[in-house]
């Protein structure tokens, strides 16, 4: 038989080479359609519909025609002061937030104070480290890196016509990591594990812990000031390579009409910078068609093997959900007393105890949450592959939700990392983790994955509303909410 070492090595270096074939030369580099950008057409993200967005002013939203999703926004507040401010303003809170204890305990004159980082040490001498990495992650080192990627972005807006080129990818990676900055969701997992221990013991909340809430409100004005419109707009794509498709009545003669929106199977539009691009023929759905003229992404129609992807996440997630439930999430012992809880167990304590909303929030976090998560994106994915046009506008709407509502659930898990960390007084009172939490943990994980792998436009392109097939629909079937609503707006333009 193999020895262990042996055998780890044979699968590191299968995996390596998995890897390599399967990611690193999985771009066609053979010859690419030509793309010309089409400067004023925008792709609903929700259904694919491509349309003309008209110019909004400062405050005005456009929103998509067919399925509601927000296609464009015009802020009031200016493009780069605004943001820089509140970056600004969440450097130095994150900083101070370093240095400063979160949270004193008091139990019976002896005392105990955790900071930020007290949660994941502790995770790690009761043998967690995963949770621990997980933990360190979202509530330290993204929120760091978050704010960094958003500092340079304001620099590149600010010298653009000098910028590096690397700073378009910065702006990818800013929207690929800003998910996973979670100091929204560790407040409320401080409020929680406040609440657990107010009835135990005197608790101080320390400088650390208003800080924390500052940085959260400072975090999400600066996301509502930025305005990605803003920063593509400091890179255009070439003059020879683009198309002005600019709104009815205007007198510019670079001015096309609805004939090419017919054209949507000959579109891809960057998931980046949400440029539209316009080639020669037909551009098959997940077809790479090389890199983004203004922002260098990977151009597809749609997200690549979108249902395999999301499935095997979906079936995974599932798996770990029975233990997740089943196993003891943690262990709090209280003068030689106390038994596992589970994460139903636990929110019957808070029930019991008479702290009712914090029982409903923790429910719906960890409880509702992830098997409406699981739920939503399994209808979703039966839906399209059985090409169903059932309540498409429902279900788009459902997805930006399932989207929005994932990180949440991690509640639970930074309550823990924080119970975990302050409550250590050997036999007088002393929290343990429990394995149910890494399956808990993983299930979040995995859910938010599968989510952010799924491209809803399948729903739409799979029950014929985009693309040729749309044609033929709309010739064959002019009874359906969805042809009857874009007939009678291309009846009124
Ligand atoms: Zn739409
Ligand atoms: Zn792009």
């Amino acid at each position: 038989m193999f020895g262990k070492d042996r055998f780890y090595k044979g699968l590191w270096n299968h995996k390596a080479a998995f890897l390599f074939r399967k990611v690193g030369h999985r771009r066609d580099t053979g010859p690419k359609l030509k793309l010309l950008a089409l400067e004023g057409l925008k792709e609903c993200h929700g259904c694919g519909l491509i349309q003309k967005v008209p110019h909004l002013k400062p405050g005005q939203v456009a929103e998509c025609t067919r399925c509601g999703e927000q296609l464009d926004r015009e802020r009031l507040t200016s493009p780069i002061m605004a943001p820089l401010a509140f970056c600004i303003t969440s450097i130095a809170l994150y900083l101070a937030l370093l240095v400063s204890p979160l949270m004193t305990i008091d139990i019976y004159g002896r005392e105990n104070t955790v900071s930020l980082l007290s949660g994941p040490k502790e995770l790690i001498n009761q043998g967690f480290s995963l949770i621990s990495i997980l933990v360190l992650s979202a509530s330290v080192l993204m929120p760091a890196i978050v704010l960094t990627l958003m500092m340079l972005i304001l620099y590149g807006m600010w010298h653009s016509h000098k910028a590096p080129h690397w700073i378009r990818h910065v702006f990818a990676w800013y929207e690929r990591l800003r998910p996973w900055s979670m100091i929204e969701v560790y407040v409320i997992g401080l409020i929680v594990a406040y609440s657990k221990l107010v009835d135990l013991a005197v608790v101080i909340l320390q400088p650390g812990a208003f800080l924390l809430g500052g940085l959260m409100v400072s975090m999400a004005a600066m996301d509502s000031a930025f305005n990605s419109k803003s920063f593509w707009k400091r890179f255009p794509v070439p003059q020879e390579d683009q198309i002005l498709c600019k709104e009815d009545g205007d007198s510019s003669e670079n001015v096309t009409s609805d004939a090419l929106l017919l054209q949507s199977d000959n579109m891809v539009s960057c998931t980046c910078c949400h440029t539209v691009f316009l080639a020669e023929k037909t551009v098959l759905p997940e077809d790479d068609m090389g890199n983004c003229m203004r922002c260098g992404e990977i151009l597809r129609r749609r997200k690549y093997k979108s249902i395999e992807a999301s499935l095997c996440f979906l079936v995974a997630a599932f798996i770990f959900y029975i233990p997740a439930n089943m196993l003891p999430i943690m262990t709090y012992v209280r003068v030689g007393q106390g038994q596992p809880n589970t994460i139903l167990s636990g929110v019957k304590e808070l029930w019991e105890s008479g702290l009712y909303s914090l029982a409903l929030l923790v429910l719906f976090a960890s409880i509702t949450i992830p098997v409406a998560k699981i739920g939503a994106l399994a209808i979703m994915l039966y839906c399209e592959t059985r090409k169903k046009a059932w309540h498409l506008n429902g279900l788009t709407k459902l997805y930006r939700f399932v989207c929005f509502i994932g990180r949440w659930s991690m509640i639970d898990v930074f309550m823990i990392s924080i119970l975990v960390a302050i409550v250590r007084f050997s036999f007088l009172a002393h929290v343990t983790a429990d394995p149910g939490v890494v399956f808990f943990a993983l299930v979040v994980v995995l859910t938010i994955f599968a989510a952010d792998l799924y491209d809803p436009r399948g729903l739409w392109d799979a029950a014929g509303y985009n693309g040729a097939l749309m044609k033929s629909r709309r010739k064959a079937d002019n009874s359906h909410p969805y042809t009857k609503r874009k007939d009678m707006e291309s009846e009124s333009a």
